[in-house]
């Protein structure tokens, strides 16, 4: 693999790592990827790739907002898509590094079928380069670096099936870079009943995402953070698009959750939990679950402590200030802090422990006490 760097510097990401994969083309400041490093020949796991158009001869991806522009044989900056014969293909189709049976509770996802069985599916790759990203062995890769099982769409629609696992998710790299891959599996899924679920950072455009979620039953975005610098500087991405993602999956009527991870020194700060939660009760709405984080220790920011668990608690009580009804802690000891309750008379709905539930008081997903729908999903 050939990385060229042409000495723009840090300024346009402001992420000095990314010196590495700026590609060089004297007349674009801002094309990313890798330069010559497309497999010789595609293989079994190659597609023509949706998404792209060319331009003055080379290739420009539009599925993510980096936008990458790539000439013969470069590989995208998410490492999913390259150039080949003049046209974007993904190497990641039917590719995957982890096929896994998870509780869905592990996603996470509390209101949406909770206690069921969720086939989990990753292949290698991702569009951010989050510093602190808990499985950047995969993230991080090229698709066939990690490659262990081929699986296409109908093989995984079956083992959903076989395994009485209602939902298919999308999971642990970014599914959005496998946006092909994705949408055939739903697309097969969803014919033969099963859910899709999206566990993603949201960067993505916007025509292609609209196009996704034809398809999506559910998804937990994971916003990094409430402000463009901590995107630019530790996770190589920008904030709005995944606010837009946000509002789009909204739109298209799809479950939203949301996840938070709080970063000591950099994401921790309980006042920006609060103008985050704002913005989710303003643009989402007020029963949208919030899931806020416990950072540990994890690549590039090793040594960096546990989040403190006092922060944890001012961040939860400042996302329930802002009006959220449902904000929970992940990581994070004791039982009150998984707990569902109603948001008309506090009654506890569901006790989880960890990623167990203990009990389910739903009644047609609604609250025994007072018949007060709950938001969510809460059968089949
Ligand atoms: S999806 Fe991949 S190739 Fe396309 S713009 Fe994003 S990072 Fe680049
Ligand atoms: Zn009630």
């Amino acid at each position: 693999m050939k990385r060229v760097a042409c000495g723009l510097g840090m300024g346009w990401l402001g992420y000095e790592g990314f010196e590495e994969f700026v590609l060089q083309r004297p007349d674009r400041a801002r094309a990313i990827g890798f330069h010559n490093d497309a497999p010789a020949t595609l293989d079994q796991f190659s597609r023509p790739a949706e998404y792209f158009h060319e331009d003055a001869g080379l290739v420009r991806c539009d599925l993510c907002p980096h936008e990458c522009e790539l000439g013969e044989d470069d590989r995208g900056f998410c490492r999913v898509r390259v150039v080949k014969g003049g046209r974007m293909h993904t190497v990641a189709y039917g590719n995957l590094c982890s096929i896994n049976v998870d509780p869905i509770e592990k996603k996470p996802l509390y209101h949406f079928l909770p206690r069921s069985p969720i086939v989990s599916v990753a292949m290698g790759g991702c569009n951010l380069r989050c510093r602190n990203c808990q499985n950047w062995e995969i993230s991080q890769a090229k698709p066939e670096d990690v490659q262990r099982f081929d699986a296409l769409p109908e093989k995984i629609a079956t083992l959903a099936i076989e395994r009485g696992a209602p939902s298919i998710a999308y999971t642990y790299t970014e599914p959005l870079v496998t946006w092909e891959y994705v949408r055939d599996t739903a697309t097969e899924a969803r014919r033969r009943g099963i859910k899709n679920v999206l566990v993603t950072a949201g960067f993505i455009n916007e025509k292609p995402l609209r196009e996704l979620c034809r398809v999506i039953d559910a998804v937990t975005l994971d916003v990094k953070a409430f402000n463009d610098r901590f995107y630019r500087e530790v996770s190589g991405g920008r904030l709005h698009p995944v606010l837009k993602a946000l509002e789009v999956f909204r739109q298209e009527g799809v479950w939203v959750e949301v996840s938070f991870l709080m970063v000591p020194t950099l994401s921790d700060d309980p006042s920006e939990v609060g103008k985050f939660s704002q913005w989710v009760v303003e643009r989402l709405g007020r029963e949208t679950p919030l899931h806020l984080l416990r950072f540990h220790p994890a690549h590039k920011l090793m040594l960096l402590p546990p989040t403190p668990l006092h922060l944890m608690q001012a961040g939860r009580e400042a996302a329930v200030r802002a009006g959220l009804c449902h904000v929970y802690l992940g990581n994070v000891p004791g039982a009150d802090s998984a707990r569902t309750v109603c948001p008309h008379d506090g009654q506890v709905l569901i006790e989880r422990d960890g990623f167990r539930v203990l009990s389910n008081r739903l009644k047609s997903g609604a609250c025994p006490a007072c018949g007060r729908k709950v938001a969510g999903v809460f059968s089949v």
